[in-house]
């Protein structure tokens, strides 16, 4: 891994606000000793390039009993007091306390709906099956939650005079148009690589339309990784991708968010579709840190579901992850999670671990067909959510998810950046795959003795 050089003023922390830059700092996952402030150009331990991550001190947040926090949160929800009507920053003390007011770069994302699933938990045995609907946001995706806090950091860098002059991402697809999106609201240049063809129309042109500087490359996502990671060793150009772990800081909230809109109980199950394993590691983190401080006091069991196509961390999973599997990822309709060497793993395998979690994985065709019978269920799944409620399915099967337990499905995107999914679905399109629920709409001539006719030989066959 290249490891931008340990400059000394990366191991001072220069404060904003001198106590809270001090109880908030960028450490080593692997226990190098050290503390970074968050609003230094770093991204990998400067001794042994690990990744690093944000550590709040616990005492300080102590100072408030878990009720209070309880009651602190509940009491910002859907307020239009700059910035807590943020479901980010809405958590703020928990998530960047040293950030100005007017730093924060935040389109009001997060708090997304979780409904529950009646008809398509009954269908699958498991009627208290919830979706938490993260892709009902600013760009349609998760990586929102993210991308205020990178963004945030960014800004507040640069007003204490930072060298960073732009911002950078390679992506398969939602990362660019979140960052393009946050960068352009903040009025700082962003850098956007993409693997060319592999990405949605809807996902390119967000990027496009936000008047980023969006360079399509000749590679996959592994390929545009490297290259951002050279690109970025000029510290004028900063990292925005998830090994930067102040975007896991944002995404931490969905699962205090899950929990807070449950009345802060704990769901059984929480499966994720993953592919960098940011989002699960950032999952993970939001409940440990509920434990510590006492609002909980269990963890849900975490489901990390994956592309069989893209599988890496599935396979590192069924060694018992006694080493790291890279692969090359082979195509998916499942894009977004078109990864073979994924950044988070370490985190991610120790948020499998302590929650007593599982990896599993689902075929192209398993993908289609839950996202199919879902979205008969009135949903309108994105692929990614495909894969998940196709492992929903498998460990319903395997008797791991019983009757009654709360499974909680993170849907990570909108479908609507993914409508070239449904089209190729619906008319029967898609290579390898049979369109069991293909309803293809019916050419029909203006004239009401046909319509009529139809409509009563459409209905006999539902019957
Ligand atoms: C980024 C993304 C994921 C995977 O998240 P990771 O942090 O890379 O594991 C899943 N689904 C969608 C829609 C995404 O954009
Ligand atoms: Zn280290």
């Amino acid at each position: 891994m290249a490891n931008p050089e340990p400059t000394m003023t990366s191991l001072v922390v220069e404060p904003k606000s001198e106590t809270q830059a001090q109880t908030t700092y960028f450490r080593c996952i692997s226990g190098c000793p050290g503390k970074h402030s968050i609003y230094d150009v770093i991204y990998t331990c400067p001794i042994c390039g690990s990744l690093l991550e944000v550590h709040h001190e616990r005492e300080p947040l102590q100072d408030k009993t878990a009720e209070q926090w309880k009651q602190l949160f509940d009491s910002r929800v859907g307020t239009t007091a700059w910035p807590y009507g943020s479901g980010v920053w809405s958590l703020r003390e928990w998530v960047i306390p040293s950030l100005a007011d007017e730093n924060v770069v935040s389109m009001c994302e997060g708090n997304t709906n979780l409904f529950w699933a009646e008809r398509l938990g009954k269908q699958l045995g498991v009627p208290d099956l919830w979706i938490k609907l993260c892709g009902n946001s600013h760009t349609g995706s998760f990586k929102d939650l993210g991308m205020t806090v990178l963004v945030s950091v960014v800004k507040q860098m640069m007003a204490q005079g930072s060298p960073v002059k732009a911002v950078a991402c390679a992506s398969t697809g939602d990362t660019s148009a979140a960052l393009a999106a946050y960068a352009a609201y903040a009025g700082i240049p962003a850098i956007i690589f993409l693997p060319a063809g592999k990405v949605s129309t809807a996902q390119l042109i967000q990027p496009v339309a936000n008047g980023a500087l969006v360079l399509a490359l000749d590679t996959d996502f592994d390929g545009c990784m490297k290259i951002v990671k050279e690109v970025t060793q000029d510290n004028s150009i900063y990292l925005a991708n998830s090994m930067n772990s102040l975007r896991i800081e944002g995404q931490k909230t969905v699962g205090i968010e899950i929990v807070r809109q449950f009345n802060w109980q704990v769901p059984d199950w929480i499966i994720i579709p993953v592919g960098n394993l940011g989002n699960i590691s950032a999952l993970y983190k939001g409940f440990k840190l509920m434990m510590d401080l006492g609002l909980i006091s269990k963890m849900p069991r975490l489901v990390a579901a994956q592309a069989a196509q893209a599988n890496p961390f599935y396979e590192a999973f069924k060694n018992n992850f006694k080493e790291k599997v890279s692969i090359t990822a082979q195509d998916t309709l499942a894009s977004a999670i078109r990864i073979g060497d994924p950044v988070s793993y370490a985190k991610a395998t120790k948020a499998i671990a302590e929650s007593d979690g599982i990896v599993e994985q689902a075929t192209e065709a398993e993908l289609a067909a839950a996202a199919a019978e879902a979205d008969l269920t009135g949903m309108f799944t994105c692929p990614h959510t495909g894969v998940a409620l196709a492992v929903l399915k498998k460990l319903v099967a395997r008797g791991l998810i019983q009757k009654s337990d709360r499974t909680v499905v993170i849907s990570t995107a909108h479908g609507l950046k993914f409508t070239d999914f449904k089209v190729r679905y619906h008319d029967s399109n898609l290579a390898g795959i049979s369109s069991k629920h293909a309803n293809p709409a019916i050419q029909l001539p203006a004239d009401v003795g046909a319509v009529k006719a139809e409509i009563e030989k459409q209905l006999a066959g539902k019957q």
